[in-house]
Protein backbone atom coordinates (compact mmCIF):
# COMPACT_ATOMS: atom_id res chain seq x y z
CA UNK A 1 0.00 0.00 0.00
CA UNK A 2 0.72 3.48 -0.71
CA UNK A 3 0.04 6.28 1.89
CA UNK A 4 -0.55 8.45 -1.11
CA UNK A 5 -3.69 6.07 -1.96
CA UNK A 6 -4.49 4.92 1.30
CA UNK A 7 -6.85 7.27 3.59
CA UNK A 8 -5.04 8.35 6.31
CA UNK A 9 -7.27 10.52 8.87
CA UNK A 10 -5.32 10.81 12.21
CA UNK A 11 -6.41 13.83 15.14
CA UNK A 12 -4.57 15.30 17.62
CA UNK A 13 -6.97 15.22 19.86
CA UNK A 14 -9.89 12.58 20.67
CA UNK A 15 -13.47 13.60 20.77
CA UNK A 16 -14.31 14.92 24.10
CA UNK A 17 -17.00 11.95 24.58
CA UNK A 18 -14.77 9.56 24.32
CA UNK A 19 -14.03 7.66 27.38
CA UNK A 20 -11.15 5.28 27.50
CA UNK A 21 -8.28 5.28 26.29
CA UNK A 22 -8.55 2.10 23.25
CA UNK A 23 -11.26 4.18 22.64
CA UNK A 24 -9.32 7.62 22.14
CA UNK A 25 -6.82 6.04 20.27
CA UNK A 26 -9.04 4.33 17.40
CA UNK A 27 -10.38 7.83 16.83
CA UNK A 28 -7.73 10.22 17.00
CA UNK A 29 -5.76 6.99 14.48
CA UNK A 30 -8.80 7.25 12.19
CA UNK A 31 -9.95 3.82 12.31
CA UNK A 32 -13.32 4.37 13.86
CA UNK A 33 -16.10 7.13 13.19
CA UNK A 34 -18.84 7.76 15.44
CA UNK A 35 -22.22 7.45 13.20
CA UNK A 36 -24.53 7.08 16.46
CA UNK A 37 -24.38 5.43 19.67
CA UNK A 38 -22.32 2.54 20.05
CA UNK A 39 -22.89 2.69 15.87
CA UNK A 40 -19.28 3.57 13.93
CA UNK A 41 -17.83 3.56 10.83
CA UNK A 42 -14.82 1.05 10.31
CA UNK A 43 -13.01 3.33 8.36
CA UNK A 44 -10.32 1.59 6.36
CA UNK A 45 -7.52 1.88 8.79
CA UNK A 46 -9.33 0.17 11.10
CA UNK A 47 -11.06 -2.33 8.74
CA UNK A 48 -7.43 -3.91 7.90
CA UNK A 49 -7.17 -4.99 11.54
CA UNK A 50 -10.72 -6.11 12.15
CA UNK A 51 -9.87 -8.47 8.75
CA UNK A 52 -6.80 -9.35 10.31
CA UNK A 53 -8.22 -10.72 13.40
CA UNK A 54 -11.25 -12.42 11.62
CA UNK A 55 -8.67 -14.55 9.67
CA UNK A 56 -7.01 -15.58 12.24
CA UNK A 57 -10.33 -16.66 13.51
CA UNK A 58 -11.33 -18.08 10.54
CA UNK A 59 -8.01 -20.45 10.10
CA UNK A 60 -7.98 -21.57 13.57
CA UNK A 61 -11.84 -22.49 13.57
CA UNK A 62 -11.90 -23.98 9.89
CA UNK A 63 -8.72 -26.24 11.13
CA UNK A 64 -10.81 -27.12 14.30
CA UNK A 65 -13.58 -28.89 11.87
CA UNK A 66 -15.92 -25.92 11.96
CA UNK A 67 -18.01 -25.06 8.81
CA UNK A 68 -18.69 -21.07 7.90
CA UNK A 69 -21.80 -19.97 6.76
CA UNK A 70 -24.11 -16.55 7.20
CA UNK A 71 -27.05 -16.26 9.00
CA UNK A 72 -29.27 -13.52 8.53
CA UNK A 73 -28.93 -10.07 10.40
CA UNK A 74 -32.81 -9.78 9.95
CA UNK A 75 -34.81 -12.72 11.39
CA UNK A 76 -38.28 -13.28 12.15
CA UNK A 77 -40.03 -13.10 14.82
CA UNK A 78 -41.59 -16.83 14.95
CA UNK A 79 -38.49 -18.43 15.50
CA UNK A 80 -37.55 -16.03 18.80
CA UNK A 81 -41.07 -16.67 19.85
CA UNK A 82 -40.26 -21.13 19.76
CA UNK A 83 -37.76 -20.52 22.31
CA UNK A 84 -39.19 -17.79 24.35
CA UNK A 85 -36.37 -15.14 23.86
CA UNK A 86 -38.82 -12.76 22.00
CA UNK A 87 -40.51 -12.01 24.88
CA UNK A 88 -37.65 -12.89 27.74
CA UNK A 89 -34.88 -10.81 25.75
CA UNK A 90 -36.38 -7.17 27.02
CA UNK A 91 -35.05 -4.20 24.82
CA UNK A 92 -31.61 -5.33 24.31
CA UNK A 93 -33.18 -7.43 21.12
CA UNK A 94 -33.42 -4.27 18.76
CA UNK A 95 -37.07 -5.22 17.19
CA UNK A 96 -38.62 -4.27 13.77
CA UNK A 97 -41.91 -4.37 10.91
CA UNK A 98 -41.65 -4.63 7.97
CA UNK A 99 -44.61 -2.97 5.39
CA UNK A 100 -46.62 -5.57 6.37
CA UNK A 101 -46.47 -5.14 10.03
CA UNK A 102 -44.66 -8.61 10.70
CA UNK A 103 -42.53 -8.41 13.50
CA UNK A 104 -38.56 -9.40 13.11
CA UNK A 105 -35.42 -8.95 15.57
CA UNK A 106 -32.07 -7.65 14.54
CA UNK A 107 -29.70 -10.98 15.67
CA UNK A 108 -27.87 -10.38 19.04
CA UNK A 109 -26.57 -13.79 18.43
CA UNK A 110 -28.56 -16.70 16.87
CA UNK A 111 -29.18 -19.91 18.17
CA UNK A 112 -32.59 -19.60 16.99
CA UNK A 113 -31.56 -19.38 13.55
CA UNK A 114 -29.11 -22.31 13.34
CA UNK A 115 -31.19 -24.43 15.09
CA UNK A 116 -33.43 -24.09 12.91
CA UNK A 117 -30.93 -24.49 10.38
CA UNK A 118 -29.88 -28.00 12.03
CA UNK A 119 -33.40 -29.51 12.31
CA UNK A 120 -34.00 -29.26 8.27
CA UNK A 121 -30.68 -30.17 7.40
CA UNK A 122 -29.38 -33.18 10.29
CA UNK A 123 -31.60 -35.58 10.05
CA UNK A 124 -29.45 -38.69 11.01
CA UNK A 125 -27.04 -38.96 13.76
CA UNK A 126 -24.49 -39.70 10.86
CA UNK A 127 -24.38 -36.47 9.67
CA UNK A 128 -22.87 -35.18 13.38
CA UNK A 129 -21.07 -33.37 15.05
CA UNK A 130 -21.40 -30.75 13.35
CA UNK A 131 -19.88 -26.98 13.76
CA UNK A 132 -21.35 -24.03 12.33
CA UNK A 133 -20.47 -20.34 12.59
CA UNK A 134 -20.38 -16.85 11.03
CA UNK A 135 -18.47 -14.00 11.11
CA UNK A 136 -21.64 -11.50 11.22
CA UNK A 137 -23.10 -7.93 12.16
CA UNK A 138 -24.59 -8.49 15.63
CA UNK A 139 -27.19 -5.65 17.27
CA UNK A 140 -27.51 -5.70 20.84
CA UNK A 141 -29.28 -2.19 21.77
CA UNK A 142 -27.15 -2.03 25.24
CA UNK A 143 -28.90 0.43 27.58
CA UNK A 144 -25.33 1.67 28.01
CA UNK A 145 -22.90 1.64 24.79
CA UNK A 146 -19.98 2.96 25.96
CA UNK A 147 -15.59 2.72 24.91
CA UNK A 148 -15.70 2.86 21.50
CA UNK A 149 -16.06 -1.03 19.89
CA UNK A 150 -15.35 -2.44 23.15
CA UNK A 151 -19.76 -2.05 23.84
CA UNK A 152 -21.27 -1.13 20.94
CA UNK A 153 -24.83 -1.82 19.87
CA UNK A 154 -23.77 -2.80 16.33
CA UNK A 155 -21.01 -5.04 16.53
CA UNK A 156 -19.00 -8.17 14.92
CA UNK A 157 -19.31 -11.40 16.20
CA UNK A 158 -18.03 -14.70 15.68
CA UNK A 159 -20.42 -17.00 16.77
CA UNK A 160 -20.43 -20.71 16.64
CA UNK A 161 -22.82 -23.67 17.60
CA UNK A 162 -22.02 -27.25 17.82
CA UNK A 163 -24.30 -29.91 17.48
CA UNK A 164 -23.69 -33.39 18.79
CA UNK A 165 -25.88 -37.06 19.52
CA UNK A 166 -25.09 -36.84 22.85
CA UNK A 167 -23.58 -35.10 25.91
CA UNK A 168 -20.29 -36.87 25.85
CA UNK A 169 -19.71 -35.80 22.13
CA UNK A 170 -20.90 -32.33 23.29
CA UNK A 171 -17.93 -32.32 25.38
CA UNK A 172 -15.64 -33.16 23.12
CA UNK A 173 -16.80 -30.59 20.66
CA UNK A 174 -16.93 -27.92 23.87
CA UNK A 175 -13.32 -28.99 24.06
CA UNK A 176 -11.72 -28.47 21.00
CA UNK A 177 -13.32 -25.04 20.70
CA UNK A 178 -11.69 -23.93 23.78
CA UNK A 179 -8.69 -25.46 22.38
CA UNK A 180 -9.01 -23.51 18.95
CA UNK A 181 -9.50 -20.08 21.32
CA UNK A 182 -6.31 -20.74 23.17
CA UNK A 183 -4.65 -20.81 19.49
CA UNK A 184 -6.51 -17.73 18.35
CA UNK A 185 -5.74 -15.87 21.29
CA UNK A 186 -2.35 -17.00 21.19
CA UNK A 187 -1.99 -16.07 17.26
CA UNK A 188 -3.43 -12.24 17.98
CA UNK A 189 -0.69 -11.67 20.39
CA UNK A 190 -3.04 -10.69 23.46
CA UNK A 191 -1.99 -11.51 27.03
CA UNK A 192 -5.49 -13.34 27.87
CA UNK A 193 -6.76 -15.96 30.78
CA UNK A 194 -9.60 -18.39 30.26
CA UNK A 195 -11.82 -18.00 33.59
CA UNK A 196 -14.72 -20.62 34.68
CA UNK A 197 -18.00 -18.29 34.03
CA UNK A 198 -21.52 -18.77 35.10
CA UNK A 199 -23.26 -21.53 33.92
CA UNK A 200 -26.90 -20.01 34.79
CA UNK A 201 -29.92 -22.15 34.23
CA UNK A 202 -27.87 -24.67 32.00
CA UNK A 203 -25.79 -25.53 35.08
CA UNK A 204 -22.62 -27.98 34.99
CA UNK A 205 -18.87 -26.64 34.73
CA UNK A 206 -18.91 -26.11 30.55
CA UNK A 207 -18.56 -22.11 30.30
CA UNK A 208 -15.41 -20.47 29.96
CA UNK A 209 -14.55 -16.73 28.78
CA UNK A 210 -11.55 -15.76 27.28
CA UNK A 211 -10.41 -12.53 28.76
CA UNK A 212 -8.00 -10.08 27.53
CA UNK A 213 -5.77 -8.87 30.75
CA UNK A 214 -6.46 -5.03 31.03
CA UNK A 215 -6.74 -2.89 34.21
CA UNK A 216 -9.72 -1.05 32.41
CA UNK A 217 -11.94 -4.37 32.16
CA UNK A 218 -15.44 -4.49 33.09
CA UNK A 219 -14.90 -7.85 35.03
CA UNK A 220 -13.17 -8.96 38.04
CA UNK A 221 -10.78 -12.19 37.60
CA UNK A 222 -9.87 -14.38 40.07
CA UNK A 223 -7.06 -16.77 39.76
CA UNK A 224 -4.36 -18.81 40.97
CA UNK A 225 -1.02 -18.26 39.91
CA UNK A 226 0.46 -21.46 40.85
CA UNK A 227 -2.92 -23.86 39.11
CA UNK A 228 -4.90 -23.72 36.52
CA UNK A 229 -7.81 -21.94 38.76
CA UNK A 230 -9.34 -18.92 37.36
CA UNK A 231 -13.20 -17.61 37.82
CA UNK A 232 -14.96 -14.33 36.98
CA UNK A 233 -16.11 -13.26 40.14
CA UNK A 234 -19.17 -10.47 39.11
CA UNK A 235 -20.28 -8.05 41.20
CA UNK A 236 -22.98 -9.63 43.52
CA UNK A 237 -19.24 -11.22 44.76
CA UNK A 238 -17.65 -7.89 45.12
CA UNK A 239 -20.86 -6.91 47.11
CA UNK A 240 -20.26 -9.46 49.41
CA UNK A 241 -16.02 -8.28 49.68
CA UNK A 242 -17.74 -5.23 51.20
CA UNK A 243 -19.59 -6.67 54.07
CA UNK A 244 -21.31 -3.80 56.09
CA UNK A 245 -20.06 -1.07 53.98
CA UNK A 246 -23.58 0.78 53.78
CA UNK A 247 -26.07 0.40 55.92
CA UNK A 248 -28.61 -1.36 53.60
CA UNK A 249 -31.48 -0.79 54.70
CA UNK A 250 -30.69 3.19 54.43
CA UNK A 251 -29.46 2.63 51.28
CA UNK A 252 -33.27 0.97 50.00
CA UNK A 253 -34.62 4.01 52.03
CA UNK A 254 -32.42 6.80 50.21
CA UNK A 255 -33.78 5.02 47.29
CA UNK A 256 -37.30 4.39 46.59
CA UNK A 257 -37.36 2.63 43.55
CA UNK A 258 -33.31 1.51 43.46
CA UNK A 259 -33.23 -0.13 40.41
CA UNK A 260 -35.59 1.23 38.12
CA UNK A 261 -32.89 3.48 36.45
CA UNK A 262 -29.81 1.07 36.40
CA UNK A 263 -27.72 -1.34 38.52
CA UNK A 264 -24.96 1.33 38.18
CA UNK A 265 -27.15 3.25 40.64
CA UNK A 266 -27.75 0.50 43.07
CA UNK A 267 -23.97 -0.18 43.31
CA UNK A 268 -23.63 3.60 43.87
CA UNK A 269 -25.79 3.02 46.76
CA UNK A 270 -24.05 0.06 47.96
CA UNK A 271 -20.79 2.38 47.35
CA UNK A 272 -19.52 0.04 45.06
CA UNK A 273 -17.05 0.77 41.69
CA UNK A 274 -19.01 1.35 39.07
CA UNK A 275 -16.96 -0.83 37.28
CA UNK A 276 -17.92 -3.91 38.37
CA UNK A 277 -21.01 -6.14 37.07
CA UNK A 278 -24.03 -6.92 38.95
CA UNK A 279 -24.71 -10.13 38.91
CA UNK A 280 -27.18 -10.60 41.49
CA UNK A 281 -28.39 -9.05 44.70
CA UNK A 282 -30.44 -10.60 47.27
CA UNK A 283 -32.18 -7.32 49.21
CA UNK A 284 -34.48 -8.08 52.06
CA UNK A 285 -37.04 -5.46 53.59
CA UNK A 286 -38.89 -5.83 56.92
CA UNK A 287 -41.89 -4.17 58.26
CA UNK A 288 -42.41 -4.15 62.01
CA UNK A 289 -45.42 -3.27 64.48
CA UNK A 290 -45.46 -0.39 66.96
CA UNK A 291 -43.12 -2.34 69.51
CA UNK A 292 -40.73 -2.72 66.64
CA UNK A 293 -41.17 -6.46 65.77
CA UNK A 294 -40.10 -7.75 62.56
CA UNK A 295 -43.97 -8.31 61.28
CA UNK A 296 -43.29 -8.97 57.86
CA UNK A 297 -40.02 -9.90 56.03
CA UNK A 298 -39.95 -9.67 51.70
CA UNK A 299 -36.52 -11.22 49.85
CA UNK A 300 -36.20 -9.19 46.96
CA UNK A 301 -34.23 -11.28 44.73
CA UNK A 302 -33.36 -9.65 41.61
CA UNK A 303 -30.60 -11.17 38.85
CA UNK A 304 -28.94 -8.65 36.81
CA UNK A 305 -27.12 -10.18 34.25
CA UNK A 306 -24.06 -8.35 31.66
CA UNK A 307 -23.94 -4.80 31.56
CA UNK A 308 -24.48 -2.97 34.39
CA UNK A 309 -28.41 -2.87 32.99
CA UNK A 310 -31.62 -3.78 34.14
CA UNK A 311 -32.65 -5.15 31.15
CA UNK A 312 -32.66 -8.68 31.76
CA UNK A 313 -33.85 -8.58 35.29
CA UNK A 314 -35.17 -11.49 36.90
CA UNK A 315 -37.79 -11.68 39.87
CA UNK A 316 -37.82 -14.50 41.99
CA UNK A 317 -40.88 -16.18 43.25
CA UNK A 318 -40.40 -19.18 45.21
CA UNK A 319 -43.42 -20.99 47.21
CA UNK A 320 -43.22 -22.85 50.41
CA UNK A 321 -41.66 -20.34 52.78
CA UNK A 322 -42.70 -20.50 56.91
CA UNK A 323 -44.72 -17.53 57.89
CA UNK A 324 -42.87 -14.58 58.32
CA UNK A 325 -40.72 -14.87 55.75
CA UNK A 326 -41.76 -14.84 52.37
CA UNK A 327 -40.45 -13.93 48.73
CA UNK A 328 -42.71 -11.33 46.79
CA UNK A 329 -44.47 -11.76 43.60
CA UNK A 330 -43.55 -10.99 40.53
CA UNK A 331 -46.73 -8.04 40.61
CA UNK A 332 -44.87 -6.89 44.08
CA UNK A 333 -41.33 -6.74 42.52
CA UNK A 334 -42.50 -4.83 39.58
CA UNK A 335 -44.43 -2.44 40.90
CA UNK A 336 -41.74 -2.07 44.04
CA UNK A 337 -38.83 -0.80 41.48
CA UNK A 338 -40.97 0.24 38.84
CA UNK A 339 -39.76 -2.64 36.30
CA UNK A 340 -41.93 -3.03 32.65
CA UNK A 341 -43.32 -6.49 32.83
CA UNK A 342 -41.14 -7.47 29.74
CA UNK A 343 -37.72 -7.47 32.32
CA UNK A 344 -39.20 -9.90 34.22
CA UNK A 345 -39.24 -13.55 34.31
CA UNK A 346 -39.63 -16.34 36.86
CA UNK A 347 -36.35 -17.66 38.05
CA UNK A 348 -35.46 -21.64 38.80
CA UNK A 349 -33.84 -21.40 42.12
CA UNK A 350 -32.26 -24.74 41.70
CA UNK A 351 -28.87 -23.54 42.15
CA UNK A 352 -27.79 -22.89 45.79
CA UNK A 353 -28.40 -18.66 46.55
CA UNK A 354 -26.86 -17.51 49.44
CA UNK A 355 -27.98 -14.84 51.49
CA UNK A 356 -25.39 -12.83 53.34
CA UNK A 357 -26.67 -11.41 56.49
CA UNK A 358 -25.74 -8.78 59.21
CA UNK A 359 -25.75 -11.59 61.79
CA UNK A 360 -26.44 -14.98 59.92
CA UNK A 361 -25.19 -16.31 57.01
CA UNK A 362 -27.59 -18.76 55.79
CA UNK A 363 -28.31 -20.90 52.91
CA UNK A 364 -31.57 -19.43 50.61
CA UNK A 365 -31.25 -23.20 48.99
CA UNK A 366 -32.18 -24.83 52.36
CA UNK A 367 -34.87 -22.04 52.94
CA UNK A 368 -36.52 -23.46 50.13
CA UNK A 369 -36.04 -26.86 51.40
CA UNK A 370 -38.45 -26.23 54.09
CA UNK A 371 -36.44 -24.07 56.70
CA UNK A 372 -37.81 -22.55 59.58
CA UNK A 373 -37.82 -19.52 61.07
CA UNK A 374 -34.52 -20.14 63.77
CA UNK A 375 -32.70 -20.55 60.54
CA UNK A 376 -32.58 -17.32 59.33
CA UNK A 377 -31.83 -14.15 61.96
CA UNK A 378 -31.08 -11.39 59.91
CA UNK A 379 -31.74 -7.48 59.78
CA UNK A 380 -32.24 -5.03 57.03
CA UNK A 381 -31.47 -5.84 53.57
CA UNK A 382 -29.09 -8.37 52.72
CA UNK A 383 -27.16 -9.34 49.30
CA UNK A 384 -26.21 -12.32 47.75
CA UNK A 385 -24.66 -14.26 44.81
CA UNK A 386 -25.29 -17.42 42.86
CA UNK A 387 -22.44 -19.81 44.55
CA UNK A 388 -20.78 -21.38 41.12
CA UNK A 389 -21.59 -25.08 40.50
CA UNK A 390 -20.12 -27.93 42.68
CA UNK A 391 -17.18 -28.61 40.73
CA UNK A 392 -16.09 -25.21 41.22
CA UNK A 393 -17.24 -24.58 44.67
CA UNK A 394 -15.18 -21.56 46.01
CA UNK A 395 -16.89 -19.21 48.60
CA UNK A 396 -15.43 -16.46 46.30
CA UNK A 397 -17.64 -13.38 48.69
CA UNK A 398 -14.66 -12.49 51.19
CA UNK A 399 -11.88 -13.21 48.62
CA UNK A 400 -9.48 -10.91 48.65
CA UNK A 401 -5.83 -11.57 47.54
CA UNK A 402 -3.94 -14.71 49.19
CA UNK A 403 -6.36 -16.62 50.10
CA UNK A 404 -5.63 -20.16 49.41
CA UNK A 405 -7.16 -21.26 46.18
CA UNK A 406 -10.22 -23.55 46.02
CA UNK A 407 -8.10 -26.50 44.67
CA UNK A 408 -5.70 -26.10 47.31
CA UNK A 409 -2.92 -25.82 44.97
CA UNK A 410 -1.90 -22.31 46.15
CA UNK A 411 -3.18 -18.74 46.44
CA UNK A 412 -5.24 -16.13 45.02
CA UNK A 413 -4.86 -13.23 42.66
CA UNK A 414 -7.43 -10.89 41.38
CA UNK A 415 -6.75 -8.96 38.11
CA UNK A 416 -9.22 -7.38 35.65
CA UNK A 417 -10.34 -8.68 32.23
CA UNK A 418 -12.08 -7.75 28.89
CA UNK A 419 -14.24 -10.58 27.64
CA UNK A 420 -13.29 -11.52 24.26
CA UNK A 421 -14.84 -14.67 24.08
CA UNK A 422 -17.05 -16.85 25.71
CA UNK A 423 -17.50 -20.82 25.25
CA UNK A 424 -20.85 -22.43 26.48
CA UNK A 425 -22.40 -25.75 26.69
CA UNK A 426 -26.22 -25.55 25.79
CA UNK A 427 -27.52 -29.06 26.47
CA UNK A 428 -30.70 -29.82 24.71
CA UNK A 429 -31.87 -26.40 25.89
CA UNK A 430 -32.45 -24.96 22.06
CA UNK A 431 -33.41 -27.84 20.47
CA UNK A 432 -35.67 -29.00 22.70
CA UNK A 433 -37.80 -26.12 22.59
CA UNK A 434 -37.46 -25.61 19.36
CA UNK A 435 -38.13 -29.46 18.85
CA UNK A 436 -35.00 -29.79 16.72
CA UNK A 437 -34.15 -33.47 16.60
CA UNK A 438 -32.04 -36.30 14.46
CA UNK A 439 -32.64 -40.09 14.17
CA UNK A 440 -30.65 -41.81 16.87
CA UNK A 441 -28.53 -45.18 16.17
CA UNK A 442 -31.11 -47.07 17.28
CA UNK A 443 -33.93 -45.36 14.76
CA UNK A 444 -35.19 -43.09 17.57
CA UNK A 445 -35.24 -38.90 17.51
CA UNK A 446 -33.10 -37.98 19.91
CA UNK A 447 -33.09 -34.01 20.84
CA UNK A 448 -29.33 -32.42 20.17
CA UNK A 449 -26.80 -31.66 22.37
CA UNK A 450 -25.65 -27.98 21.47
CA UNK A 451 -23.08 -25.63 22.66
CA UNK A 452 -22.44 -21.80 21.17
CA UNK A 453 -18.85 -20.03 21.16
CA UNK A 454 -19.04 -16.63 20.65
CA UNK A 455 -15.90 -13.74 19.81
CA UNK A 456 -16.02 -10.64 19.64
CA UNK A 457 -14.05 -9.08 16.84
CA UNK A 458 -14.34 -5.77 16.94
CA UNK A 459 -14.15 -6.17 20.56
CA UNK A 460 -11.33 -7.41 20.72
CA UNK A 461 -9.27 -4.54 18.89
CA UNK A 462 -10.28 -2.43 21.35
CA UNK A 463 -8.87 -4.38 23.69
CA UNK A 464 -5.47 -5.56 22.34
CA UNK A 465 -5.57 -1.42 22.45
CA UNK A 466 -6.21 -1.48 25.56
CA UNK A 467 -3.19 -3.95 26.62
CA UNK A 468 -0.82 -2.18 24.52
CA UNK A 469 -0.48 1.36 24.29
CA UNK A 470 1.83 4.08 24.99
CA UNK A 471 1.68 8.18 25.35
CA UNK A 472 1.98 8.67 21.67
CA UNK A 473 -0.36 6.14 20.90
CA UNK A 474 -1.15 2.05 19.87
CA UNK A 475 1.28 -0.55 19.63
CA UNK A 476 -0.26 -3.15 17.91
CA UNK A 477 0.86 -7.03 17.97
CA UNK A 478 2.12 -7.66 14.57
CA UNK A 479 -0.98 -9.93 13.95
CA UNK A 480 -3.47 -7.61 14.04
CA UNK A 481 -1.60 -4.30 12.82
CA UNK A 482 -3.42 -2.78 9.97
CA UNK A 483 0.33 -2.36 8.71
CA UNK A 484 3.32 -4.48 9.74
CA UNK A 485 5.93 -2.40 8.21
CA UNK A 486 5.92 1.33 7.38
CA UNK A 487 8.76 3.13 5.20
CA UNK A 488 9.62 6.73 5.78
CA UNK A 489 11.74 8.20 2.97
CA UNK A 490 12.90 11.57 4.22
CA UNK A 491 12.71 14.33 1.58
CA UNK A 492 10.46 12.24 -0.76
CA UNK A 493 10.25 14.12 -3.52
CA UNK A 494 13.91 16.15 -3.32
CA UNK A 495 16.03 12.79 -3.27
CA UNK A 496 16.06 10.83 -6.27
CA UNK A 497 18.48 8.06 -4.05
CA UNK A 498 16.04 7.90 -1.16
CA UNK A 499 12.65 7.53 -3.52
CA UNK A 500 14.76 4.70 -5.43
CA UNK A 501 15.55 2.88 -2.11
CA UNK A 502 12.00 3.16 -0.44
CA UNK A 503 10.59 1.85 -3.71
CA UNK A 504 13.17 -1.11 -3.74
CA UNK A 505 12.47 -1.56 0.03
CA UNK A 506 8.62 -1.52 -0.73
CA UNK A 507 9.11 -4.05 -3.27
CA UNK A 508 11.61 -6.40 -1.55
CA UNK A 509 8.95 -6.71 1.17
CA UNK A 510 5.96 -7.15 -0.64
CA UNK A 511 7.71 -10.04 -2.47
CA UNK A 512 8.40 -11.40 1.01
CA UNK A 513 4.77 -11.47 2.17
CA UNK A 514 4.76 -8.74 4.29
CA UNK A 515 2.21 -6.18 4.78
CA UNK A 516 4.08 -2.82 4.15
CA UNK A 517 3.00 1.16 3.73
CA UNK A 518 5.01 3.35 1.90
CA UNK A 519 4.36 6.64 2.97
CA UNK A 520 4.97 9.04 -0.02
CA UNK A 521 2.86 11.89 1.33
CA UNK A 522 5.97 13.69 1.06
CA UNK A 523 5.85 15.10 4.60
CA UNK A 524 8.06 15.92 7.28
CA UNK A 525 9.60 13.14 9.28
CA UNK A 526 8.16 14.79 12.46
CA UNK A 527 5.00 14.25 10.49
CA UNK A 528 5.22 11.18 9.58
CA UNK A 529 6.78 9.33 12.65
CA UNK A 530 3.84 10.89 15.15
CA UNK A 531 1.67 9.78 12.78
CA UNK A 532 2.77 5.92 12.64
CA UNK A 533 3.35 5.91 16.04
CA UNK A 534 -0.39 7.34 16.98
CA UNK A 535 -1.51 4.20 14.43
CA UNK A 536 1.27 1.85 15.98
CA UNK A 537 2.62 0.54 12.96
CA UNK A 538 5.19 -2.11 15.23
CA UNK A 539 8.16 -1.38 12.65
CA UNK A 540 9.38 1.20 10.90
CA UNK A 541 12.48 1.89 8.38
CA UNK A 542 13.67 5.34 7.89
CA UNK A 543 15.40 6.31 4.47
CA UNK A 544 17.25 9.19 4.32
CA UNK A 545 20.01 10.29 2.31
CA UNK A 546 22.89 10.45 5.24
CA UNK A 547 22.25 6.80 6.11
CA UNK A 548 22.14 6.01 2.13
CA UNK A 549 25.75 7.02 2.05
CA UNK A 550 26.83 4.56 4.75
CA UNK A 551 24.43 1.86 2.79
CA UNK A 552 22.32 1.67 5.79
CA UNK A 553 18.39 2.66 6.80
CA UNK A 554 17.22 3.43 10.29
CA UNK A 555 15.16 0.51 11.67
CA UNK A 556 13.03 1.38 15.04
CA UNK A 557 10.43 -1.06 16.45
CA UNK A 558 6.93 0.63 17.97
CA UNK A 559 8.60 0.01 21.10
CA UNK A 560 11.98 0.52 20.65
CA UNK A 561 13.33 3.93 22.63
CA UNK A 562 15.78 4.43 19.62
CA UNK A 563 16.36 3.23 16.33
CA UNK A 564 19.29 1.22 15.31
CA UNK A 565 21.19 1.47 11.72
CA UNK A 566 20.47 -2.01 9.25
CA UNK A 567 21.51 -2.48 5.77
CA UNK A 568 18.26 -2.58 3.51
CA UNK A 569 18.95 -5.62 2.96
CA UNK A 570 18.34 -7.23 6.23
CA UNK A 571 15.32 -5.18 6.87
CA UNK A 572 12.69 -8.26 5.71
CA UNK A 573 14.46 -10.97 8.19
CA UNK A 574 14.54 -8.52 10.58
CA UNK A 575 10.49 -7.88 10.92
CA UNK A 576 9.43 -11.42 10.53
P1 LIG B 1 -20.78 -8.71 28.05
O1 LIG B 1 -20.76 -9.49 29.34
O2 LIG B 1 -19.54 -7.91 27.84
O3 LIG B 1 -22.04 -7.93 27.85
P2 LIG B 1 -21.86 -10.96 26.77
O4 LIG B 1 -21.55 -12.00 27.80
O5 LIG B 1 -23.20 -10.35 26.76
O6 LIG B 1 -20.76 -9.80 26.87
P3 LIG B 1 -21.80 -12.96 24.73
O7 LIG B 1 -23.26 -13.10 24.56
O8 LIG B 1 -21.05 -13.99 25.49
O9 LIG B 1 -21.51 -11.49 25.31
O10 LIG B 1 -21.21 -12.71 23.25
C1 LIG B 1 -19.97 -13.24 22.78
C2 LIG B 1 -18.91 -12.16 22.67
O11 LIG B 1 -19.37 -11.02 21.93
C3 LIG B 1 -18.48 -11.59 23.99
O12 LIG B 1 -17.54 -12.43 24.62
C4 LIG B 1 -17.88 -10.25 23.59
O13 LIG B 1 -16.53 -10.42 23.20
C5 LIG B 1 -18.70 -9.85 22.37
N1 LIG B 1 -19.68 -8.82 22.71
C6 LIG B 1 -20.80 -8.95 23.44
N2 LIG B 1 -21.47 -7.79 23.54
C7 LIG B 1 -20.74 -6.89 22.82
C8 LIG B 1 -20.91 -5.51 22.53
N3 LIG B 1 -21.97 -4.83 22.96
N4 LIG B 1 -19.99 -4.90 21.75
C9 LIG B 1 -18.91 -5.57 21.29
N5 LIG B 1 -18.70 -6.88 21.54
C10 LIG B 1 -19.60 -7.54 22.30
MG1 LIG C 1 -20.60 -11.53 29.83
MG1 LIG D 1 -23.93 -8.54 27.29
MG1 LIG E 1 -20.59 -13.84 27.57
Amino acid sequence: MRASQFHISTLKEAPSDAEVISQKLMLRAGMIRKVAAGIYNYMPMGLRSIRKVEAIIREELNRAGAIELVMPLVQPAELWQETGRWDKMGPELLRLKDRHERDFALQPTSEEVVTDIARQELKSYRQLPKNFYQIQTKFRDERRPRFGVMRGREFVMKDGYSFDRDEAAAGVSYDRMYAAYGRIFERLGLTYRAVAADTGAIGGDRSHEFQVIADTGEDALVYCPTSDYAANIELAEAVSLLPGRVSPTAALEKAPTPGKERCEDVAGLLGLPLAQTVKSLVLATEETDEAGRVVKTTVWLLLVRGDHELNEVKAGKVEGLKAGFRFATEAEILEHFGCKPGYLGPIGLKKPVRIVADRTVADMGNFVCGANEADFHYTGVNWGRDLPEPELVADLRNVVEGDPSPDGKGVLAIQRGIEVGHVFYLGTKYSKAMNATFLAEDGKPRHFEMGCYGIGVTRIVGAAIEQNNDERGIIWPNAIAPFEVVLCPVGWSKSEAVRAEAEKLYEALLAAGIDVILDDRDERPGVMFADWELIGVPHRVTIGDRGLKDGVVEYQGRRDTEASKLAPADIAAHVI
